[in-house]
């Protein structure tokens, strides 16, 4: 078993890797920038060191800071959370090359992961759905590229290999403009992400984002935990994400589930992970792997009961899974909410000092936050100040009791989105379930 393991993290998934740490009997290092010493990690952990100051390029992205301070601790292993260094090929190889256990996968699987060219290959070929389009990067000939873009058929989407966050894609809506629209592409890819490979596929016009969570141990064995449906976004971030996605049936979910297990197998795949697909008309398509713990992961522990966070660490101590496909029961239904320091009109991050935070609390309602009456949200990281997580037999009972949750939730001194969620967990379209990705933003553009 891992004896100390550093958090190269800040906020609700550091406490929250933290605590999972503790009840293993794990120690904990907590390493955080200047700007955030009152981080309540912090103050939990059994030791913590200052690895920089507030800018994340010189505190969470120093690699050295961050081996040196596992160095200097006497850590065994480095759990990356999410955002930050989490997917950073470069990061777990260095972390390994230094004699520490990196808690996710190898570096190479995060290499052929993150660029999505050869993600998409290696998907196809262990028969996970992809969305159609070019085989790899698009075709030298243009006579070609306008070929393959009439036979995928319009509109499609230029995207680049190695983009990220969102960023480096153009919807394509005729042959006109295709040409130009890749080159403009590629060269905003080139100073973007330093690669100016680009491939098209398939737009699709009206999806839902149901992504599939696996676990597997690296020693060829893999299980997944059902889905969950993460449509509601803004700018393609996810704002409200729940469990079991609405409308799909067990056939479904089992099919998809299964393949994304064979792929894991068949990949070597070692820790969480999860499946992003969009989902339109019964269709699953396959859009990128996240190699890490994610943000909404919460739901899925929820209605099955795996720690995900504890497998991890198990998995990095080299146990086998304890648990087979069988033993997985999907109980209920779990909604989770994002709390941002944010107006929740106009969407400008709102750092500052909380004066009061009062959690709601109740049975089936769990609060994922690092933050506390008197806690100054700082201005230099992501806006979420934490997570409402309800959980209930049906998606009926799991809304209502985030109704109240929200009812409960008190942040003063900052403004936050909660106004938001408050809405949209009594929306007619989202109380019916299953909207599209585009959902969120129509609704915000129509009443503002
Ligand atoms: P990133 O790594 O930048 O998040 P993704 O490939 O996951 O890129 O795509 C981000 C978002 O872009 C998706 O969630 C979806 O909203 C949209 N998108 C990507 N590919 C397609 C597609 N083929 N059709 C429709 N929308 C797409």
């Amino acid at each position: 078993m891992l004896e100390r393991v550093l958090i190269a993290n800040r906020g609700e998934i550091a406490l929250r890797i933290l605590r999972a740490c503790k009840e293993l009997g794990i120690e904990t290092i907590a390493v955080h920038s200047t700007a955030d010493r009152e981080l309540k990690h912090v103050r939990l952990a059994d030791q913590a060191v200052c690895i920089g100051p507030a800018p994340s390029t010189l505190s969470y992205l120093n690699i050295p800071a961050i081996i040196s301070a596992a160095e200097l601790t006497n850590a065994d292993a480095i759990h990356p959370g999410y955002g930050f260094l989490s997917e950073n090929a470069d990061f777990a190889d260095q972390v390994e090359n230094s004699g520490f256990t990196f808690i996710g996968p190898r570096g190479e699987t995060i290499r052929l992961m993150g660029d999505k060219v050869s993600a998409k290959q290696a998907m196809k070929k262990t028969g996970v759905p992809t969305v159609p389009g070019t085989e790899g990067a698009i075709p030298e000939d243009p006579d070609e590229v306008l070929r393959v873009a009439r036979d995928i058929g319009y509109p499609v989407i230029v995207k680049a290999a190695a983009g990220g966050g969102g960023r480096g894609m153009r919807v394509v809506h005729n042959e006109e403009v295709l040409l130009s629209s890749i080159a403009v592409t590629q060269s905003e890819a080139q100073a973007a992400f330093g690669s100016p490979v680009v491939y098209i596929e398939k737009y699709l016009q009206r999806p839902r984002h149901v992504e599939v969570q696996i676990i597997a141990d690296g020693q060829g064995n893999a299980v997944h935990l059902g889905d969950r449906d993460c449509s509601l976004q803004r700018r393609h971030q996810k704002v409200i994400e729940e469990a079991p996605a609405p409308g799909i049936d067990d056939k479904e979910r089992n099919d998809i589930g299964e393949a994304c297990v064979r792929a894991c197998i068949e990949m070597g795949y070692r820790g969480a992970g999860t499946f992003e697909f969009l989902y339109e008309d019964g269709g699953f398509y396959f859009i990128e792997m996240n190699t890490r713990v994610q943000v909404e992961h919460c739901v899925t522990e929820m209605i099955t009961g795996i720690d995900i966070v504890r497998e991890q660490l198990l998995i990095a101590s080299g146990e086998k899974l304890s648990f087979t496909q069988a033993d997985i029961q999907l109980r209920g239904h779990s909604i989770e909410c994002r709390l941002n320091a944010e107006d929740p009109r106009t969407f400008m991050p709102s750092p500052g000092r909380i004066n009061t935070f009062h959690a709601p609390g109740g049975n089936g309602v769990r609060v994922d936050s690092h933050v506390y009456s008197g806690y100054t949200v700082p201005p230099h990281y992501d806006s979420m100040i934490g997570k409402l997580i309800t959980h209930a037999d049906t998606r009926e009972a799991a809304l209502a009791k985030m109704a109240q949750a929200l009812d409960e939730l008190v942040v003063e001194g900052i403004r936050t989105n909660a106004a938001l969620h408050r809405e949209l967990v009594v929306d007619p379209s989202f109380v019916v379930g299953g909207v599209s990705i585009h959902y969120l933003e129509s609704k915000l553009e129509h009443e503002r």
